[in-house]
Order: C-alpha cells, then sequence, then structure tokens
C-alpha cells in the first residue's frame, strides 16, 4: 500500500450522524406536548416547537461539521409509531377513515384517548396505558435499550397505504433551510418483526409484500425530492433470524434495487455483532452498509473481509449506548489500519446507533465534578468525537494535536483516579466466596423456621413497596430539595405519612406491612444517591417513552456503601407495630440495568461490586430486627442479551449477583423479590435458582401467563401472583380476586400462594388503593375459609 493510497482513501472519511435526541435540552419537547394535551396550545404551536428543534439539531451538526446529517430522526412520540402512521397500520378502532391521519388519532394511539390515565408502576420500565376510552397501542422495549416503543398492530385484512409523508416532509423541511439530509426510516422488515398479528396466521412477515409498495412509494417520492442518501435501519440484523427473516431483507433490498435505482441506500444495523447474518447482510444490494463496532468491535475483521469495493463502510466508532468519552487515539490505531488494509470502498465513520440513548449536551452540567465531566461525552461531544476523528483521519493527528492529547489525558487520569479505584472494594471482591452465594439451609428447613418466626396466616396478604405518593408528598420533597423544608421538618412529616400507613395496614388486616417508601424519589435514585460510585446529572434526560424521559445514574466507580440506607425507616415502621414489617430495597441486577455503567470492566463485575453493597444493607436490616427483607428486581428479565446464545451466562451471573446480595442472613429471616412481569416462560429455572423465599409477580392482567410458566416446572418457594392491576384506577372487587386466586391454587399448594398487588402502588391515589386492599384482604380470607372447609 503505497502512501499515496492511503491518503486518496482517507481524504474521503465521511462523518455521519445517525439520529440525535429529539427532546431538547430543556425537555422542550415534553413542555410543548404537555401543554397541547391540557389544551393550553394548540397543534401549531406544538408543531413551531417540534420544527425548531429539528431546525437546532440540524444547526448544531452543521456548526459541528458533521458532513451526513439525518432528517426523519426527529418524531413526536416514537418513531415506530411514526412508521405505523406512515404506513397506514391504524387499528380500526381508531376510527381514521384515509387520508391524512389527524394529530389526535396519532395521540390515541400513543396514550389512549383519556389525557392522563397513563401509569407506569416505577417510572423505569413501561407498562401498557390503558384508558377507558380508546385504549393506547402496547408498549415494549426497543431491543435492549431503556426507549420503548409503541408496538405496530397488524389486523386481519391488513392493507397498508401512504398515510403520512412525515420523511419527506422533513427532507424537504431540510432543504428548505439550506441542509442536505439523509433520510432515516425504520426498514420493513425490522418493522414487521416488532409487531403483532391479529391475524390467525399471527406472522408479521407475512405482510411483507403489502407493505413493500409504501416503503417504495415514500422512497421514490424522496429521490424525486432529491435525496441521494437514505438510511435504513434493520436493528433486526443483530438478532437470531431464522432463513426466512433472511429471505424477507434478500427480496426487500432486491426489490428496493430495482424500483428506486437512484436512490442508494445505508442499511444501518447497531445494538450488537451481525453474527450469522453478516453473509446475508453484505449480499444485500445496498450501497452502504453501517455496523456497531462498539458493541462488536470483532466483527471489523469478518466485516473486511467480505467487504464489496463499490460498497460504502459506516464504522460505527463512538458509543451511541454510554456516556463515556471516546478513547481517541485507540480508535485512530484501529481505523488507520482499517484504511490501509480496506483499500476498496469509501468509508465513513459514525456512532455506533442513534444517539437517542444519551442526554445531549455535557456543558448544561454546570455542577458536576470536574474529573467525572473530563470523563463523559453526551451527544453533543460525541458528534464533536467524531468530527476529530474525521480530521484526524483526513488531515494526520498533528491537525488535532491538542484535542487527541486532551482526551488521552482524561483517559489516563480516568484509569488512576482515587475516585473510581477503591482497593477495598477490589479486596472484598476477590474474597467472594461460593458460600456467599447460598443460603445456610435449603429452602425446606428455612421455611419452618421463618414460619415460627412470623407466624403468618395461609394466603398471608402483603404488598410491594410504595404507597400513593400523594402531592403533599411530591411537595414536601421538592420543598426540601430546594432548602425550604428542614431536615427536621421533612423527616416529621414523612414519620407521619409512615405511621399513618402502618396504623391503616393493621387496622385493615394486613399480614406483612410495608413502610410505603415515602422517603424515596425512585427506587434507583434513592440507593444511588447513598452509594459511593454513582453520580447524578442535572440535564441528562434521556426519553424513556413519548414524553416519559428518565435521567439514569451514572456508575462511574467502585460502588460501596458508606453507611446503611434504609436501616433507619425500616426499623421506625417496625418500632410501630407488632406484625413484619419488610425491609425494602433494589437489587443488583435492577440498579444496574438502570444505569448508565462504567465501560472499563465487565458488567458483571460491576453488578457484584452492587451486591455486596445490597449485601450489607440486608445484613444490617437483619440485625436491626427486621424479619423479612424484600429484594426488588423488575430489570432482571429485561437484561437479557439480544442473542440467545449469551443468555446463560448472563442469567449465570445475574443469579448469582441476587444470591450474594440475599444470603448473608439466618435461615429464619423471610426473603423476598418482586418482578414486574410474570413472562418467564423461558427463564423460570433461573427465577427459581435465585432461591428467593418468596417472590411476588405480576400477573393480574394476564391471568393465563402465570399458569403457562408453571406447567412443567415446579416453583419451589412461595409466590405471591398479582391479584390487583395498579395501572389501572379500577378498585377490583373480592370475586375478582378471589377468582385469580383459586386460578393461582390449581398450579401451585396453597402453602405458597401470598396475596398482593401486582406492583408498588406509588402511582395510584389513596381513594384507590383504600378499598382495593380492603377487597384484597377480604379475598385472602374467603380462600382461608375455603381452605379451612376442605
Ligand atoms: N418496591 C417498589 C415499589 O413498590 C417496587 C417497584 C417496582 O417493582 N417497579 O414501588
Ligand atoms: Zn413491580
Amino acid at each position: 500500500m503505497s502512501n499515496q493510497t492511503m491518503s486518496d482513501q482517507t481524504r474521503s472519511v465521511q462523518v455521519a450522524a445517525l439520529g440525535l435526541p429529539r427532546i431538547g435540552p430543556r425537555r422542550e419537547l415534553k413542555t410543548a406536548l404537555e401543554n397541547y394535551w391540557a389544551g393550553r396550545i394548540d397543534a401549531d404551536a406544538l408543531y413551531e416547537v417540534a420544527a425548531g428543534l429539528r431546525a437546532a439539531n440540524w444547526a448544531r451538526q452543521h456548526a459541528l461539521g458533521i458532513g451526513i446529517m439525518p432528517s426523519n430522526d426527529f418524531s413526536l412520540y416514537d418513531h415506530v409509531l411514526d412508521t405505523s402512521v406512515m404506513v397506514g397500520a391504524i387499528p380500526a378502532f381508531y376510527g381514521w377513515q384515509g387520508g391524512a391521519v389527524p394529530l389526535d388519532t396519532y395521540f390515541a394511539m400513543a396514550r389512549g384517548n383519556q389525557a392522563g390515565a397513563q401509569a407506569a408502576c416505577c417510572g423505569h420500565g413501561a407498562h401498557d396505558a390503558p384508558t377507558l376510552g380508546v385504549r393506547a397501542l402496547e408498549m415494549t422495549k426497543w431491543f435492549d435499550t431503556n426507549y420503548h416503543y409503541m408496538v405496530p398492530e397488524f389486523e386481519p385484512g391488513q392493507i397498508f397505504t401512504l398515510a403520512s409523508t412525515k420523511p419527506l416532509d422533513e427532507f424537504n423541511e431540510a432543504k428548505a433551510l439550506g441542509y442536505h439530509t439523509r433520510p432515516v426510516l425504520l426498514g420493513p422488515v425490522t418493522y414487521l418483526k416488532l409487531g403483532k398479528s391479529k391475524d390467525p396466521t399471527g406472522d408479521p412477515l407475512a405482510l411483507l409484500n403489502a407493505v413493500l409498495p409504501v416503503y417504495v412509494e415514500m422512497l421514490s417520492r424522496l429521490s424525486a425530492a432529491g435525496a441521494d442518501w437514505v438510511q435504513i435501519d434493520e436493528p433486526c440484523l443483530v438478532l437470531d433470524l431464522d432463513e426466512r427473516s433472511r429471505d424477507a431483507l434478500r427480496h426487500t433490498y432486491g426489490l428496493f434495487a430495482r424500483a428506486v435505482p437512484n436512490l442508494k441506500i445505508m442499511l444501518a444495523s447497531y445494538f450488537g455483532e451481525l453474527g450469522d447474518n453478516l453473509a446475508c447482510a453484505q449480499s444485500l444490494p445496498v450501497a452502504g452498509l453501517h455496523v456497531d463496532l462498539v458493541r462488536a468491535p470483532e466483527q471489523l475483521q469478518p466485516l473486511l473481509a467480505g467487504a464489496r469495493r463499490d460498497q460504502v463502510l459506516s464504522l460505527g466508532v463512538v458509543d451511541g449506548r454510554n456516556i463515556w468519552r471516546a478513547d481517541l487515539a485507540g480508535i485512530l490505531d484501529r481505523l488507520e489500519a482499517v484504511i490501509v488494509s480496506h483499500d476498496a470502498g469509501p468509508i465513513q465513520i459514525a456512532p455506533s446507533c442513534s444517539l437517542l440513548h444519551v442526554p445531549i449536551d455535557l456543558e448544561l452540567e454546570t455542577d458536576m465534578a470536574a474529573d467525572l465531566k473530563s470523563w463523559l461525552a453526551f451527544a453533543v461531544q460525541k458528534l464533536k468525537e467524531l468530527v476529530l476523528l474525521g480530521k484526524a483521519l483526513r488531515q494526520g493527528r498533528e491537525a488535532v494535536w491538542a484535542e487527541l492529547n486532551a482526551a488521552s489525558i482524561a483517559i489516563r487520569r480516568r484509569a488512576t483516579s482515587a475516585n473510581v479505584h477503591d482497593p477495598a472494594v477490589a479486596q472484598r471482591l476477590a474474597a467472594i466466596t461460593p458460600a456467599m452465594a447460598r443460603r445456610t439451609s435449603v429452602y425446606e428447613h428455612r421455611r419452618n423456621l421463618q414460619q415460627a418466626v412470623l407466624q403468618l396466616p395461609a394466603f398471608p396478604t402483603t404488598s410491594i413497596g410504595s404507597f400513593p405518593q400523594t402531592e403533599a408528598v411530591r411537595k414536601a420533597r421538592a420543598a426540601h430539595g430546594k432548602g425550604a423544608l428542614s431536615e427536621a421538618d421533612y423527616t416529621g412529616f414523612l414519620r407521619r405519612e409512615t405511621e399513618q400507613a402502618v396504623r391503616w395496614q393493621e387496622e385493615i388486616g394486613i399480614d406483612m406491612l410495608v413502610h410505603g417508601e415515602f422517603e424515596r424519589n425512585d427506587m434507583v435514585q434513592y440507593f444511588g444517591e447513598q452509594l459511593a460510585g454513582y453520580a447524578f446529572t442535572k440535564h441528562g434526560w434521556v426519553q424513556s417513552y413519548g414524553s416519559r424521559y428518565v435521567r439514569p445514574p451514572i456508575i462511574f466507580g467502585d460502588v460501596s456503601r458508606p453507611k446503611p440506607m434504609t436501616v433507619e425507616w425500616s426499623a421506625y415502621a417496625q418500632s410501630l407495630t407488632s406484625r413484619p414489617m419488610k425491609g425494602m430495597l433494589t437489587g443488583p441486577v435492577t440498579m444496574l440495568q438502570w444505569s448508565f455503567v462504567r465501560d472499563d470492566m465487565p458488567r458483571a463485575t460491576v453488578c457484584r461490586q452492587i451486591a455486596l453493597a445490597l449485601r450489607q444493607e440486608v445484613i444490617d436490616l437483619e440485625l436491626a430486627g427486621i424479619k423479612a427483607i424484600q429484594i426488588d428486581e423488575p430489570a432482571l428479565r429485561e437484561g437479557l442479551p439480544l442473542r440467545r446464545s449469551e443468555w446463560q451466562a448472563y442469567l449465570e451471573w445475574a443469579v448469582e449477583c441476587f444470591r450474594l446480595s440475599a444470603s448473608g442472613v439466618e435461615d429464619s429471616t423471610q426473603i423476598h423479590t418482586h418482578m414486574c412481569y410474570s413472562e418467564f416462560n423461558d427463564i423460570i429455572d433461573s427465577i427459581g435458582r435465585m432461591d428467593a423465599d418468596v417472590i411476588s409477580i405480576e400477573t393480574s392482567r394476564s391471568k393465563m401467563e402465570l399458569l403457562d410458566a408453571f406447567v412443567g416446572y415446579r416453583y419451589p418457594n412461595e409466590i405471591g401472583p398479582g391479584v390487583y392491576d395498579i395501572h389501572s384506577p379500577r378498585v377490583p372487587d373480592v370475586e375478582a380476586m378471589t377468582e385469580l386466586l383459586v386460578k393461582a391454587s390449581d398450579r401451585l399448594a396453597a402453602w405458597q400462594i401470598w396475596v398482593n398487588p401486582d406492583c408498588g402502588l406509588k402511582t395510584r391515589k389513596w381513594e384507590e388503593v383504600r378499598p382495593a386492599l380492603v377487597n384484597m384482604v377480604a379475598a385472602a380470607r374467603q380462600l382461608r375459609a375455603s381452605l379451612a372447609e376442605a
């Protein structure tokens, strides 16, 4: 390879962005949406805010020097919903009659048509949004991110028509502002695979030929409007695909190549390795292929080996899923080698995926510790990194020497910082023995000891932890946060709330009480704020779904627990009653899953650190006289890797971490866990291996699913199948709950069954919770009575 060729190659390296956050640096989109939903602004005002956000994103990228800018990466609510609207996949019950889709139909699909009826139990995961009028589409996780999309719903005899020209409109909008963009579309194969078909066949891919003409029409229009490239996202390429799905991809891109020959397609894969889909991806007649080299750096060699000279390779080298500053020198080492060896086609560099999953701008974090800040990069900073990389490749590293040097220094400081590396944590980790992840005795033995202590009746009643976070609770917290309410007054207020909750539970006859979690803002943040190694942002919002944004904590260093976190509240609550009070903790896997995790050690290691910190807390709760401790793991299932071949390894360490946190106590202390779903048919034996004495799960809405999971697997310990759907304001009556319990008794032994709601009650009102729990206690009593008769 001559130097001449090398510089020809490098000169052509382009910098591309695949998508930016949509929400605005100050959450402008949320404000506008909520104003619109509340009737305070009209549609035009909402559109104006949206257009302003798009224009700002283009201007920002342009100013930074991003060569290839996306359009149609914006969405008012969700890009999968936008795709459903584009292809006219609007279920009949939304009453759409054809023609342009009204904004309120769009929002009805997003959230049902009863504004404000949406309730998520924890603010992290999303749950269905039930409404009293027209229901919303279902919502579920976008691959392994914490973003949630609206699940496309295909009806029997589904037909598709081009019902929205949003991609074209936004391309033209950018053009009018002087920007030539590369529109982004969600690819048809991934789109269909994400959907649910109500057809008897239940097979969304059967709709491929029906939907493709709509895509072809949109692509033709984009081409006619002057688009030379489009980005088509097919993240399904990193999943386990059967041959039929690969055929669908070949068919789709073959058709596009014939139907719109002048339009170049950048086919984007992300969130993992192409793996056994690599050959298929490389065989598709598209002009460009984007790959994620952050999640899967090892795919670079096979990729280059099969690369085509006529195809642009887009290398995702900057992490779109995490917030760490990139190792620019390390990336350059690899890229320069690629460019030398890859004497074929042109190269683009890009983030690994859309920057939707990271906060917008680190510069807004004016209060952040300087060292931590110097280790981070949010969306804007990541774009800058790419521009620097591009410049270094084109003009040589000397051209950006100062910036590369600054990045290297920050990375070196992080690698050696005493704030990050705590030898005591490393020592504790090294001292973990297998016995620490095991309770002293087997469950059968523990059960007798626990029963002797707890003296619970059959079908014991309990709840999942939180009670309503009322206006008063939120106000007091805010006032305390601002310094307007003194520590003493705030604590006094929380104690009164807690005491009332304890008295009331006694009064209605709950068997195992909870303290209500009034002191907690959020089930992860509350603990993160008390653990070393965690940091928080002021403005680091990322979209969880629609207008719901979260600020994930950042795990930047070794995690340890400087002092007890919950013992005071639990001990106080226990002091008010002679009934057992359940301690309440967020588990290690959930603490990990809902945070940005450091990238300089394996996730499993970080999780073990958290597990050890929680283990100390569990032991301290026991010492303080707490006889039952619940360790919530609502995120355990969502941590499953995208590829099945990686499940086992994940489940091994996830279960081990839970057990590490739980197993420091005496046999007589009862360990509970909680999960907000019951879809664990394929991981049920791992759930069993967690060996919690009691598990509570969500089952009330999907009566049958609980039963499914227990076919062929006898869950060995106790289990509380939720009997009260806490996502709905509806108060379940005694009969409905009794019926569910009778159903559960068909699958489980009576001694195994606990009686509890699906999840925490913090999003509900006391007016709903009071009668619901009174009914729940009555249902449990009925079952006890029929047990006595039998
Ligand atoms: N203990 C928590 C609560 O009740 C559990 C929440 C959850 O599982 N998402 O709020
Ligand atoms: Zn839950």
